[in-house]
């Protein structure tokens, strides 16, 4: 494949005005002397390497893609999305097999699931962790999240599926990898509430991995065949008439934007219709024409962590309002901090330290607050954040799901 397929045109990089903001609010220059910072490695960069590819620094492998940078931004540049283009057109290091392995959710996914209970045995044994460590490059620090031992898809198939013909409403469901291998409750959950409010659920003709860990991982190819995937399997949907709501942010953004910003894919069609299940009940909610019944001896107490594809898309204060209006729920908004995991970034050996150090500040205001739940909308930062503080992650629509009376 030619780049130029998948690379988006032009980014405007001439737009800088050197103003630094973008660096201090970069995670990654706070905690690593190696990397240039995205006002050097972006639009400083890209000058440099428009006239020759030589100006290329391998250094850009250290960016997470988290976009703090361009939520930063004064000038509106597309700091991160420049500094991906340029880890795809002139990167050199090709991803390793853990890599490879790392980023194929949805090819481990079927293999492992059927062995699920001695998969997650053996991958929480210290010997297993250190052996991963030496021979593969995964830090023996690393909790591994547990696969499930029936997906969502057959569970959705056996027990919900016959359910969702008597709706006339409906609305179409993009799971994703981590609902469907690793944490069905999420997704009948997500059924339960759209049942409750008189709409029924459809899964998509064919999903795929959304392909975030492919493009992180630089399987470019891999990426765009799953974008190409997805793009069409949405527009099936949108011909139907149906909204597409997901319940993780980090493949909302991949899909919504990276698709055309960073592979160079057109999906105008079926964007806008791709929504955060939060966003879109907050909606119906407000406007009336939905209404929850809420259970009166709720009670839970809640700090909300930002992800940070959801700081960049802006649809934070959906899900905290949904939050806000479970009576009993005490709920406390945290400071916007990057958890430092970054999907697959924080597994590996060479990152593990950095990912850490970028999560510090964020690990010691939950554990000040000292909550019953985090809530959050991004499963890689669930995994983080219960991996470095020991106190479990709730998406909000878990806790919606929780707290409704039926
Ligand atoms: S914040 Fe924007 S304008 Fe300022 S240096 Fe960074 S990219 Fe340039
Ligand atoms: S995307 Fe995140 S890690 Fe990369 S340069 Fe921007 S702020 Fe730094």
């Amino acid at each position: 494949m030619k780049l130029q397929e998948f690379t988006s045109s032009a980014h405007n990089f001439e737009e800088c005005m050197k103003c630094t903001v973008c660096t201090a609010y970069c995670p990654v220059v706070q905690v690593n002397p190696r990397y240039p910072g995205p006002k050097q490695a972006g639009p400083d960069g890209e000058r440099l390497r428009l006239k020759d590819p030589i100006f290329f620094d391998e250094a850009l492998k250290y960016c997470l893609n988290c976009k703090r940078c361009e939520v930063a931004c004064p000038s509106g540049v597309n700091v991160a999305d420049i500094i991906q283009e340029a880890r795809m057109k002139y990167g050199k290091s090709k991803p390793r097999l853990r890599d490879r392995i790392l980023a194929s959710t949805d090819v481990m996914g079927p293999l492992v699931v059927p062995f699920a209970p001695v998969v997650n045995f053996v991958t929480g044994l210290g010997v297993t962790k250190a052996v991963l460590h030496a021979t593969m490059g995964i830090d023996r620090h690393r909790t591994f999240p547990k696969y499930s031992s029936r997906t969502f898809e057959a569970w959705f198939r056996r027990n919900a599926l016959k359910e969702q013909r008597k709706y006339d409403n409906k609305v179409a469901f993009f799971h994703g990898c981590y609902v469907n291998y690793n944490y069905p409750a999420l997704g009948k959950d997500f059924v339960k509430i759209m049942n409750a409010i008189g709409y029924g659920v459809e899964l998509l003709d064919k999903e795929q991995c959304c392909g975030v860990a492919m493009i992180s991982n630089g399987m470019y190819d891999g990426a765009v065949k799953h974008a190409r995937n997805n793009v069409s399997a949405l527009s099936k949907a949108v011909d139907k008439g149906l909204k597409i709501l997901t319940t993780s942010s980090t493949c909302t953004f991949t899909m919504r934007d990276e698709y055309p910003d960073v592979l160079g894919l057109q999906n105008s069609d079926v964007r806008d219709n791709i929504m955060l299940a939060t966003k879109w009940l907050y909606e119906k909610i407000s406007s009336g024409e939905v209404k929850l019944k809420f259970r009166k001896d709720f009670r839970m107490k809640v700090v909300y962590h930002t992800a940070c594809h959801m700081q960049k898309m802006g649809w934070q204060l959906y899900s905290i309002e949904l939050l806000r209006m479970i009576p009993g729920l005490t709920l406390t908004v945290l400071d916007q901090n990057c958890c430092g995991i970054s999907g697959t970034f924080g597994f590996k050996k060479e990152n593990y330290g950095f990912s850490q150090k970028i999560g510090s500040k964020l690990f010691e205001d939950i554990r000040t607050s000292n909550p019953e739940y985090v809530a959050t909308d991004c499963e890689t930062c669930k995994w983080q954040i219960e991996m470095s503080t020991g106190i479990p992650v709730l998406n909000p629509i878990e806790i919606l799901a929780e707290a409704i009376e039926l």
